[in-house]
């Protein structure tokens, strides 16, 4: 059974878009089938999965919007194994045109219905705000995954966001499911990096990911090669980092499904930092 899940966080920069790229490839390299969505006019998940934001023909906007055929606008991102619905500026505008149409949070969920017979996992790199975009993100998943960056300004706006869900999934998505606080951008030798991760643990608990994403500079430079860390640096911290949190997230799936979980997936990592 195909899973989707939203990647989001309304504040910038948290590591929504370096989640959903690396996870998507760390998935593909499990062979399971998977799509990444880009929901964000930005369209960073698109041109870091190594394709040409502004070269698209067509885009997820032209699903959302239109009544255009899934695989017109799907295309693969070169050798990491998975496919990609890109974005570009074109989203700007489904922002508002979404407000006219009939079913407006609907519209993506209708769009995967299509797609999810084709694949294992489809993942949504969300824009950072709660806007419409976001509203049919959380209404087309099946579980939402919050990365959070272990700094100082982190828990602000987790509240909202939360209160978000809960809206979306008491009005629109019953079934929603939260899949997990994943910290990012962790600094082991950094005590801020420490506190936040500590008080996280303390007020949401098994709702944290035991995968913590280290500061890893490799990370940071995978996407201007339009790669992910997996194929960038396959021994970098950060590639282990995400083969760790699709371990977790297959076991956790495998847990759902009542299944005895005898996998030989890899155990999350630790978290110290260096420079690979
Ligand atoms: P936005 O809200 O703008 O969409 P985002 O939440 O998608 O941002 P990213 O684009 O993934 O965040 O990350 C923000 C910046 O931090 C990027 O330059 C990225 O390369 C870098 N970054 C993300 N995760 C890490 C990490 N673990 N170590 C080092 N750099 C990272
Ligand atoms: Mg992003």
């Amino acid at each position: 059974m195909s899973r989707v899940i939203a990647l989001t966080n309304q504040k910038g920069g948290v590591g929504k878009t370096t989640s959903a790229v690396n996870l998507s490839a760390s998935l593909a390299a499990t062979r399971r089938r998977v799509l990444l969505v880009d929901l964000d006019p930005q369209g960073n998940a698109t041109m870091g999965s190594g394709i040409d934001k502004d070269s698209c023909e067509k885009t997820v906007y032209d699903l959302l919007v239109g009544n255009h055929d899934l695989a017109s606008v799907v295309q693969p991102a070169g050798e990491a194994g998975f496919d990609v619905l890109p974005a570009n500026a074109d989203l700007t505008a489904a922002e508002v045109e979404l407000l006219h149409l009939n079913m407006k949070e609907y519209r993506l969920k209708y769009v995967l219905a299509r797609a999810r017979r084709s694949y294992d996992y489809i993942l949504i790199d969300c824009p950072p705000a709660l806007n419409m975009l976001t509203v049919n993100a959380l209404t087309a998943a099946d579980g939402v995954m919050i990365p959070i960056q272990c700094e100082y300004f982190a828990l602000e706006g987790l509240t909202a966001l939360l209160n978000t869900v809960r809206q979306v999934k008491s009005v629109l998505n019953p079934d929603l499911e939260i899949d997990g606080l994943l910290r990012t951008m962790y600094d082991g030798r950094n005590h801020l990096s420490r506190d936040v991760s500590a008080q996280l643990q303390q007020h949401f608990g098994d709702q944290v990911l035991r995968t913590i994403v280290p500061r890893n500079v490799r990370l940071a430079e995978a996407p201007s090669y339009g790669l992910p860390v997996l194929l960038y640096d396959e021994a970098s911290r950060g590639a282990a980092a995400y083969l760790a949190l699709a371990g977790e997230l297959l076991r956790r799936a495998e847990a759902r499904s009542g299944e005895a979980s005898e996998s030989a997936a890899p155990e999350p990592a630790a978290a110290p930092i260096d420079d690979r």
